[in-house]
């Protein structure tokens, strides 16, 4: 591992160096919304660590997806023939990303990749992009991403950790993905010996600055009827409207659904983001709908994400505590205080 020194003054001019090899994606803003997407030719990230509003998430998932498309013309040789549109993306750097989203899109393939099932749409997209993290110094008192297994300066999902130092950001360079990136950028000059506990003494204190976490040990040793029956739900879900805008937001929620939609002569399989919040994600054909109510879709969200993901995959839950579904909350539901609820119940 290398630690570099990359002075303010030639940032732009690395990144424009490696858009030679790299599609570049960043946090940039589009009206009042700022976002990851893949920037513009003569677009730079914002690097300023500000909570976007939409997680990274759609980098790999993205909101509408073509999946596949058919021919319906009469007379075409692949007339009701569904054809696949996975294609391998072009290498992408992602810039500025957050360690604690970047720990959450690290969780992603246990979901696509079952070992004997390979979802090559998100898969292909994962392993096409650098991870150049933005160290957290300035939490916001939403962030609980310590008590999550990740944290502000969690280098485990990264190729490289940048890490602000006033006029200059020091770069460890963690993976040989993140050292062609480097490479391709120009950036090479070594930083002093003193590097390392600077970034340390930074780290300290940037975890320092999280005074909110959460526990869930006791969770997993309970069972889930006892957890499912319990009855404080009625009071924990009461305000929710539903909205799915915590899912929307959140770097861990993954919920799809497929659709055929025809236009001029065409049908395209699509697949969309949804949400366990949302009467329809569940709704069957035949009518029936097994979380009809909304207590049901408010458990069912905070039952996978703090029990059924921990019970599953022993990874920890669904969670790495960036905070975007309690900003985002039309009615002040916090997962902290449910996780308190669920983790202290008798
Ligand atoms: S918990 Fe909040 S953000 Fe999520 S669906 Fe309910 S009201 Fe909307
Ligand atoms: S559940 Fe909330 S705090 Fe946890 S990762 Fe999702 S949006 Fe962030």
């Amino acid at each position: 591992m290398t630690i570099l020194t990359i002075d303010r003054t030639s940032w732009n001019a690395g990144l424009d160096r490696a858009r030679g090899d790299y599609t570049l994606v960043g946090s940039a803003w589009d009206a009042d919304c700022l976002g990851f997407r893949e920037l513009a030719p003569d677009e730079y990230p914002n690097m300023e660590g500000l909570l976007t509003r939409l997680s990274p998430k759609g980098v790999v998932f993205p909101p509408s997806q073509i999946m596949m498309t058919c021919a319906l013309k009469p007379g075409d040789v692949k007339q009701n023939i569904y054809v696949s549109e996975e294609k391998l993306p072009s290498p992408r750097a992602v810039i500025g990303i957050r360690p604690c989203d970047a720990k959450a899109l690290s969780l992603m393939p246990l979901n696509f990749d079952t070992g004997e099932t390979k979802d090559p749409y998100v898969l292909n997209a994962w392993e096409s992009c650098t991870w150049i993290g933005l160290a957290v110094t300035e939490p916001l008192a939403s962030d609980f991403s310590t008590s999550c297994g990740t944290g502000p300066f969690d280098e485990s999902p990264l190729d490289v950790l940048l890490v602000d130092d006033g006029e200059r950001y020091l770069a460890k360079v963690i993976t040989d993905k993140g050292t062609a990136w480097a490479r391709s950028a120009g950036f090479e000059t070594e930083a002093e010996e003193g590097a390392e506990a600077l970034i340390k003494t930074k780290k300290e204190a940037a975890e320092r600055a999280i005074t909110s976490a959460i526990s869930f040990d006791r969770i997993k040793e309970k069972t889930v009827l006892e957890l499912y029956e319990a009855n404080h739900w009625q009071k924990t879900t009461f305000a929710c409207l539903n909205c799915g805008a915590c899912t929307f937001a959140c770097p861990t929620c993954w919920c799809f659904d497929i659709q055929d939609e025809v236009y001029e002569g065409k049908s395209y399989r699509m697949r969309n983001w949804d949400s366990c919040m949302t009467s329809l994600f569940t709704q069957h054909g035949s009518g029936h709908n097994p979380r009809e109510t909304p207590l049901q879709r408010t458990r069912q969200r905070f039952m996978h994400k703090l029990k059924y993901f921990q019970d599953k995959y022993e990874t920890g839950i669904m969670c790495v505590g960036c905070g975007r579904c309690i900003e985002q909350c039309p009615a002040g539901i916090d997962i902290r205080e449910v996780c308190k609820t669920m983790n202290s119940q008798a």
